[in-house]
Protein backbone atom coordinates (compact mmCIF):
# COMPACT_ATOMS: atom_id res chain seq x y z
CA UNK A 1 0.00 0.00 0.00
CA UNK A 2 0.80 3.78 -0.11
CA UNK A 3 1.41 6.35 2.47
CA UNK A 4 -1.79 8.53 2.43
CA UNK A 5 0.24 11.89 3.22
CA UNK A 6 3.42 11.23 1.85
CA UNK A 7 2.60 9.15 -0.81
CA UNK A 8 5.78 6.36 -0.53
CA UNK A 9 5.15 2.97 -0.88
CA UNK A 10 5.29 1.46 2.42
CA UNK A 11 4.65 -2.48 3.53
CA UNK A 12 1.11 -3.86 3.97
CA UNK A 13 1.61 -4.95 7.24
CA UNK A 14 2.80 -1.12 8.33
CA UNK A 15 0.73 0.34 10.95
CA UNK A 16 2.89 3.63 10.81
CA UNK A 17 4.67 4.64 8.08
CA UNK A 18 8.26 5.01 8.09
CA UNK A 19 8.79 7.51 6.05
CA UNK A 20 6.99 10.58 7.83
CA UNK A 21 5.26 8.48 10.89
CA UNK A 22 1.99 9.13 10.11
CA UNK A 23 -1.10 6.19 10.94
CA UNK A 24 -2.02 4.27 7.92
CA UNK A 25 -5.39 2.97 7.41
CA UNK A 26 -4.29 -0.26 9.03
CA UNK A 27 -3.73 1.26 12.48
CA UNK A 28 -7.08 3.42 11.90
CA UNK A 29 -8.77 -0.23 11.07
CA UNK A 30 -7.66 -1.80 14.15
CA UNK A 31 -8.90 1.21 16.39
CA UNK A 32 -10.65 0.28 19.25
CA UNK A 33 -14.55 0.55 17.86
CA UNK A 34 -17.65 -0.41 20.42
CA UNK A 35 -18.49 -3.96 19.68
CA UNK A 36 -22.48 -4.87 18.64
CA UNK A 37 -24.44 -6.33 21.00
CA UNK A 38 -25.57 -9.89 19.82
CA UNK A 39 -29.20 -9.92 20.08
CA UNK A 40 -29.36 -13.22 17.99
CA UNK A 41 -27.21 -15.44 21.13
CA UNK A 42 -29.39 -13.51 23.81
CA UNK A 43 -32.61 -14.91 21.62
CA UNK A 44 -31.25 -18.16 21.13
CA UNK A 45 -30.61 -18.77 24.87
CA UNK A 46 -33.75 -17.87 25.90
CA UNK A 47 -35.72 -19.65 23.32
CA UNK A 48 -33.75 -22.85 23.90
CA UNK A 49 -35.44 -22.82 27.50
CA UNK A 50 -38.92 -23.24 25.78
CA UNK A 51 -38.21 -24.10 21.82
CA UNK A 52 -35.11 -26.97 21.85
CA UNK A 53 -34.76 -27.10 18.18
CA UNK A 54 -35.41 -23.26 17.08
CA UNK A 55 -33.43 -22.34 19.89
CA UNK A 56 -30.72 -24.55 19.12
CA UNK A 57 -30.78 -23.25 15.16
CA UNK A 58 -30.64 -19.40 16.57
CA UNK A 59 -27.57 -19.81 18.77
CA UNK A 60 -25.77 -21.48 16.01
CA UNK A 61 -26.30 -18.26 14.03
CA UNK A 62 -25.78 -16.61 17.13
CA UNK A 63 -22.69 -18.34 17.40
CA UNK A 64 -21.70 -17.23 13.77
CA UNK A 65 -22.35 -13.50 14.56
CA UNK A 66 -20.00 -13.45 16.78
CA UNK A 67 -17.12 -14.33 15.01
CA UNK A 68 -17.58 -11.64 12.61
CA UNK A 69 -15.61 -8.77 13.42
CA UNK A 70 -17.89 -6.52 14.19
CA UNK A 71 -19.33 -8.46 17.32
CA UNK A 72 -15.70 -9.18 18.46
CA UNK A 73 -17.03 -12.24 20.33
CA UNK A 74 -19.81 -10.83 21.91
CA UNK A 75 -22.15 -13.59 22.70
CA UNK A 76 -20.30 -16.26 22.25
CA UNK A 77 -20.76 -17.81 25.84
CA UNK A 78 -24.44 -16.94 25.39
CA UNK A 79 -24.82 -18.87 22.03
CA UNK A 80 -22.79 -22.01 23.67
CA UNK A 81 -24.87 -22.35 26.54
CA UNK A 82 -27.85 -21.84 24.58
CA UNK A 83 -26.39 -24.89 22.23
CA UNK A 84 -25.80 -26.81 25.34
CA UNK A 85 -29.41 -26.39 26.70
CA UNK A 86 -31.24 -26.74 23.86
CA UNK A 87 -29.35 -29.73 22.54
CA UNK A 88 -30.31 -31.48 26.03
CA UNK A 89 -34.03 -30.13 25.57
CA UNK A 90 -34.06 -32.01 21.67
CA UNK A 91 -32.53 -35.19 23.31
CA UNK A 92 -34.99 -35.17 26.02
CA UNK A 93 -38.39 -33.77 23.37
CA UNK A 94 -37.14 -37.05 20.92
CA UNK A 95 -36.90 -39.33 24.09
CA UNK A 96 -40.82 -37.81 25.11
CA UNK A 97 -41.77 -38.60 21.59
CA UNK A 98 -40.35 -42.23 21.62
CA UNK A 99 -42.05 -42.71 24.55
CA UNK A 100 -45.76 -41.41 22.86
CA UNK A 101 -45.25 -43.47 19.95
CA UNK A 102 -44.46 -46.49 22.02
CA UNK A 103 -47.43 -45.74 24.16
CA UNK A 104 -49.62 -45.24 21.15
CA UNK A 105 -48.19 -48.36 19.67
CA UNK A 106 -48.61 -50.40 22.66
CA UNK A 107 -52.53 -48.84 22.88
CA UNK A 108 -52.36 -49.25 19.54
CA UNK A 109 -52.08 -53.07 19.85
ZN1 LIG B 1 4.28 8.57 4.85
Amino acid sequence: MFCKNCGKEIDDSAVVCPNCGVATEKMAASAPVQPMSNTLATVGFILSFFFSVIGLIVCIMGLKRSKEPAYAGNGKTLAIAGIIISSIGTVFYVIYLCIIIAGLGVALA
